[in-house]
């Protein structure tokens, strides 16, 4: 993994170390030597992590870590305070300022490149998302305001820890606001992520009864525990256990004894981070179904349909079995428009859309192919079959009336279908969409509202 890590320390050597550090290992570094040069770096540099010192006359790392957290273009960026004191305190003065994590001077280089990397990846990973949530915003898929994040935080909380007195201690910590639950056994623990819709996850590395790493790493392979952070408690002897839980993608950790203002304060870190990677996940997967669907009639779009359509018959060629593709148009729809208004026709497109849903398998592919033409791809499906469908939809049109919303509340309409099979192996999409829009073709010249199935 390369990425480009800001260092930020008043004293020349403390960089310069730094500098060597990251440097061997392949990292890109930028350097400042105060906190207004910071800012300014950072907004230049576009760091991927800040490694920031918090002792420095003027302005404090603790200041220049609010600034940062503050700036809607700089706050994604990860800071690390590097400090000389191990405090609690001031550990808990840095979380509230925003800081993700911390560095004890002397730096050891393990947990250095653990802590740069675990917070780099996650980086790198919200980036992606912020990138195409930006996108689906440009389009007007995504309301931003739909990003901002809330304040009131309560989450669902999984304490794994086998003393029943220091379970008992982080109830006492945690609730309320949030809701606690705890389990003490290895089984039970991967049962309840199964199942269970949690905030975060505490894992007590020093258990007795079994091995907390291999919980974690057990708890990330799950899908239900991939995006849910995980926070461990570590004993001081167990060093080169907390570096293997941050290399394998544990969220962060506490040391024991357990400060209860660094405990809350690191549980609301985690769990706003969540909840933005949660929105941020939804907006994507928003804009991903927008971007497939005909906003309309909330069918597929013909980009989607040409892409499925390409899969389904590759895989038609494997299985040997026959697709049915139908092409469908409505009849003199340009008069409906002429007639009644574009917005009548708007709801005549949507009804009609509803009744080929109405009149398909679950299977099948319905897609609004562009203004009032309509496509059904029908896996698995020979042309009796899919002819007696048309035949059944085209009737439905025909017999019964479109409601319409003014007058004169009622529409006749009728439409033609075009069938086209695929065939053998050399078949296209191409060449089966061909066959079925002559079979169309050929149903209008022949008077419309019927149904035509290509000879072939
Ligand atoms: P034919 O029986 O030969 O299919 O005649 P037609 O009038 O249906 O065919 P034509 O292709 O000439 O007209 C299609 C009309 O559909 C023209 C266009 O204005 C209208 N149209 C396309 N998209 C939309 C839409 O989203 N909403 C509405 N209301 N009309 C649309
Ligand atoms: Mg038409
Ligand atoms: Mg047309």
């Amino acid at each position: 993994m390369t990425a480009r890590v800001l260092v930020v320390d008043d004293i020349l050597s403390n960089v310069k170390l730094l500098e060597a550090k990251l440097t061997a290992e392949y990292f890109e570094v930028v350097t400042a030597y105060s906190g207004q040069e910071a800012l300014e770096r950072i907004e230049e540099h576009e760091p991927d992590i800040v490694l920031l010192d918090v002792m420095m006359p003027g302005m404090d790392g603790f200041e220049v870590c609010r600034r940062i957290k503050h700036n809607p273009k700089t706050a994604h960026v990860p800071v690390v305070m590097v400090t000389a004191l191990d405090q609690p305190s001031d550990r808990v003065a840095g979380l509230e300022a925003g800081a993700d994590d911390f560095l004890t001077k002397p730096v050891d280089d393990a947990a250095l490149f653990a802590r740069v990397r675990s917070l780099v990846r996650l980086k790198l990973m919200m980036d992606e998302l912020r990138m195409r949530e930006a996108t689906g915003q440009n389009m007007g898929l995504v309301d931003p305001a739909d990003s901002l994040i809330e304040d009131n935080l309560s989450g669902r909380i999984l304490i794994i820890e086998d003393r029943p007195e220091s379970v008992a201690w982080f109830k006492a910590a945690l609730s309320p606001p949030h809701e606690i639950s705890a389990v003490d056994a290895f089984e039970e623990a991967v049962v309840r992520v199964r199942g269970g819709d949690y905030d975060l996850i505490v894992v007590s590395l020093g258990l007795r009864g079994f091995d907390g790493l291999r919980l974690c790493s057990q708890l990330r392979s799950l899908p239900e525990g991939r995006n849910v952070p995980i926070l461990v408690v570590v004993s001081d002897g167990e060093r080169r256990k907390l570096n293997q839980a941050l290399e394998m993608g544990v969220n962060d950790y506490l040391s024991r004894p357990v400060d209860r203002n660094e405990l809350v304060a690191r549980v609301r870190t985690q769990l706003r981070k969540k909840r933005y990677a949660d929105r941020l996940r939804h907006n994507v997967q928003l804009s991903l179904e927008m971007a497939i669907t005909d906003q309309l009639t909330g069918l597929h779009n013909r980009r989607y349909m040409s892409r499925h359509l390409d899969t389904l018959i590759v895989s038609a060629r494997k299985s040997g079995k026959p697709i049915a593709f139908l092409i469908m148009d409505i009849d003199f729809f340009k008069s409906v428009n002429d007639s009644y208004g574009h917005d009548i026709g708007d709801e005549v497109l949507r009804e009609f859309a509803s009744r080929i849903s109405a009149n398909v398998r679950g299977i099948d592919l319905a897609c609004r192919y562009g203004g009032e033409e309509f496509v059904v791809v029908m896996p698995d499906t020979d042309m009796a079959f899919a002819c007696a469908v048309a035949e059944r939809l085209r009737k439905s049109v025909e017999v019964n009336p479109f409601p319409v919303s003014r007058d004169p509340g009622r529409l006749n309409v009728t439409v033609s279908i075009g069938i086209a099979g695929s065939e053998g192996n050399n078949d296209s999409a191409e060449a089966l969409l061909h066959r079925a829009d002559q079979a169309l073709y050929r149903a209008k010249r022949e008077g419309r509202n019927r149904v035509i199935a290509d000879a072939a």
